[in-house]
């Protein structure tokens, strides 16, 4: 049976923290004709893709970012949540600017979870009050867990006229219950006084993807069964993933192949490469281990998250925030290459490199209680917790590569750094990424 399924399916997924550059990998692959589909398959609208159009930077948050490529049809697959009210924002702003939104090239899942108001309202609530955790707040672990619990709603439930019923009763019920939550731990301000005003609108927003709405499912088994090129895009990353990450300091979903099966519905034979994309410069959101990071030598730290106004520059999408910065951590890259089975490394910001001085730390393994290990503990905030770095130092060159295009034109410190992390992950690298640009990629 295996035999007859083409393998047409190439991931992209984060190997570190989020934020590695996975955008321009996925753009450089939808580039290529024989590509006809970018899937989005876990997380929600709280990722975000830094997309080019017309010399503009956009942000996508739920929306695919194969939406700029006239050949591609885009696709927010089953294992995504959906908050149809933003998603309905998100299509018209990019309809704004010109871009075609429809449903020949836009299809969202019939059977995704939905985010609703009062999921929103109770992360508020938890960000605002009692138990902090640092999250977007924009409703995702709610959502997931109604979900767990069976109580969630589908995408499918706008396209008709008695689920939508009891979608309204359900969001009406559910702001009532949050806004007792939020009078008992004295969050007036987050209590939601006209429910009925609140809910209506949201269902008028939310009903706009209703002609987007459709069977993915099938549309995925024909494509792959067809031959189409896909692209799977993965939103945040390995050390965000709630099974194989840094417990609790994680994402509510699998950000790895094994959520892309899932989450986009496709066999297992079907998957042909996998991207994982590392920068030079590890970072952090929020709170959690983080076994490489450097937190003595500021101005190391600030010449590496650079300045406010960069486009590249290491502050928090949502927040502005300053992330947390550490070291190249190679026993988490290792970790991440043999559970999804890794077939290409993307390495972006090598073109920062000189920005740690004459030479560069990197982790090739860590001390533990138990002692040297060369594989991240996954699944454990506490077993991340009690690892501390081993460092080799590498030589770092001093010139500018960001106008190189050429593997070849590469200093020979930047060559010998690049055989340095393909030997010790185990894997070899594919792209170079030398700077914010689309076009500031190498194949190597
Ligand atoms: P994602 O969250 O993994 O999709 O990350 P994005 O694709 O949004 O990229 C995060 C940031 O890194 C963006 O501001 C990119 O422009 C920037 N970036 C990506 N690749 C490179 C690179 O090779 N060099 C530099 N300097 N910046 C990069």
């Amino acid at each position: 049976m295996n035999h007859e399924i083409p393998r047409v399916v190439d991931a992209v997924i984060g190997g570190q923290r989020g934020d590695e550059g996975k955008g321009k990998i996925t753009d450089e692959l939808a580039s290529d004709p024989y590509n006809r589909f970018v899937v989005r398959y876990n997380g929600a609208d709280n990722a975000g893709h830094t997309l080019l159009h017309d010399d503009k930077e956009y942000d996508t948050h739920g929306l695919p970012s194969g939406i700029l490529h006239e050949h591609i049809t885009n696709v927010v697959a089953n294992g995504v949540l959906v908050n149809p009210h933003h998603t309905a924002l998100e299509i018209s702003k990019f309809k704004k600017i010109g871009v075609r939104l429809e449903n020949e090239n836009l299809a969202i899942s019939n059977i995704s979870c939905m985010i609703l108001p009062h999921h929103i309202q109770l992360d508020k609530i938890r960000e605002q009050g009692n138990g902090r955790q640092g999250s977007t707040a924009r409703g995702v672990a709610f959502a997931a867990s109604d979900q767990s619990l069976r109580e969630g709603v589908l995408t499918e439930s706008l396209t008709s006229s008695s689920a939508k019923r009891e979608l309204r009763e359900k969001i009406e019920t559910g702001i009532e219950a949050a806004n007792k939550e939020a009078a008992e731990q004295g969050l007036g301000h987050l209590m939601v006084h006209n429910v009925k005003g609140v809910t209506d609108y949201w269902l008028r927003r939310s009903v706009e993807i209703v002609p987007y709405i459709t069977d993915t499912v099938s549309l995925m088994r024909d494509a792959v069964l067809r031959g189409d090129g896909i692209i799977a895009e993965g939103a945040q990353a390995m050390g965000l993933d709630k099974n194989y990450g840094q417990y609790p300091c994680v994402s509510s979903s699998n950000p790895g192949v094994a959520g892309m099966l899932s989450g986009m519905a496709i066999p297992h034979s079907s998957v042909k490469d996998v991207y994982m994309v590392a920068k030079m410069m590890r970072s952090h959101v929020g709170g959690g281990p983080f076994i490489t990071e450097e937190t003595e030598d500021h101005q190391l730290i600030d010449r590496l998250i650079g300045s406010p106004d960069d486009i590249d520059g290491e502050y928090g999408t949502s927040t502005g925030r300053k992330r947390r910065i550490g070291y190249f951590d190679i026993p988490e890259l290792k970790t991440a290459a043999h559970l999804n089975d890794v077939t290409h490394l993307v390495l972006t910001k090598l073109d920062l490199a000189p920005r740690f001085g004459d030479s560069i730390k990197i982790a090739t393994s860590y001390l533990t209680p138990d002692g040297v290990i060369d594989y991240v503990p996954v699944g454990s905030a506490r077993q991340q917790e009690a690892c501390t770095p081993i460092y080799e130092e590498i030589p770092v060159w001093s010139e500018d590569i960001s106008s190189t295009r050429s593997y070849n034109e590469l200093p020979l410190k930047a060559k010998r750094l690049i055989a340095f992390i393909e030997e010790h992950v185990g894997v070899q690298v594919s792209y170079i990424g030398v700077g914010p640009g689309r076009e500031q990629l190498i194949k190597k």
